[in-house]
């Protein structure tokens, strides 16, 4: 089995599941006392989000990548940046040493081309949905119709990640918001919806609506299982 490096604390909230799924996963394959072998760089957040929000992604990229060499050091063997907003950097992470990273939006993007999907909407931080970073990786490398929400939408879906989720509250008017959201962009002809911000699958899960969604963590998670039990 392989070591799995995480680049996380962005938020913890997310990264808690991360360390969780992938060790029920190690359980469920391998059986017994299996556990995942996990190394952890666990960041602070608040000092990442000020950088993101001041436009400072060179500073931000910096950190990640610095935390991607100590990852290398501790014995990664492949590493996941445990948020799709700081995909942003990836260039500065895949730089910085040589273990490989397991990429959050091809991973997203394979599971919805195996399931049919051509058309799908995208839930994020702003910088996730109006970036070319994250929807232009899903449009051009893996030729996906990705829609966003409208500008009112985005600003509320993005509040919520920052002002709740990141800080582990779940509220129930959040979730509604949410889920009109997800109906609405499945009116507009979306076939299914990412939730592309590892904290989402917090507030939303698939028994809340008909909708297909395709929860980034836990893709994240099983598609790093597969490569560190499998290969
Ligand atoms: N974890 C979130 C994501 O997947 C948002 C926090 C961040 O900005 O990294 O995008």
């Amino acid at each position: 089995m392989k070591t799995i490096g995480l680049i996380g604390g962005m938020s913890w909230e997310s990264t808690a599941l991360y360390y969780q799924w992938l060790n029920e996963g190690v359980k469920a394959q391998l059986g017994g006392l299996h556990s995942a072998k996990i190394v952890l760089v666990s960041v602070d957040f608040a000092e990442i989000e000020a950088l993101q929000h001041a436009g400072d992604w060179d500073a931000a990229g910096d950190i990640l990548a610095t935390a991607a060499r100590s990852l290398d050091a501790a014995g990664a063997e492949l590493i996941l940046i445990c948020t799709n907003t700081m995909h942003k950097v990836a260039p500065a992470v895949e730089s910085a040493t040589s273990v490989p990273l397991l990429h959050l939006a091809d991973s997203t993007a394979e599971r919805l081309i195996a399931a049919g999907v051509k058309r799908v909407g995208l839930l994020g931080t702003a910088f996730t949905m109006e970036q070319d970073f994250y929807v232009g990786r899903l449009r051009e490398r893996h030729q996906l119709d990705v829609v966003v929400p409208t500008a009112e939408q985005r600003a509320a879906v993005h509040r919520i990640i920052y002002d709740e989720l990141c800080l582990g509250e779940i509220r129930d008017a959040s979730r509604t918001s949410y889920l009109d959201i997800i109906a609405s962009m499945h009116a507009n002809g979306c076939e299914a919806v990412i939730l592309g911000c590892t904290e989402i699958t917090l507030l939303v899960k698939q028994h809340h609506t008909p909708v297909p969604l395709f929860d980034t963590t836990a893709i994240h998670a099983e598609v790093a299982l597969e490569r560190a039990i499998n290969s």
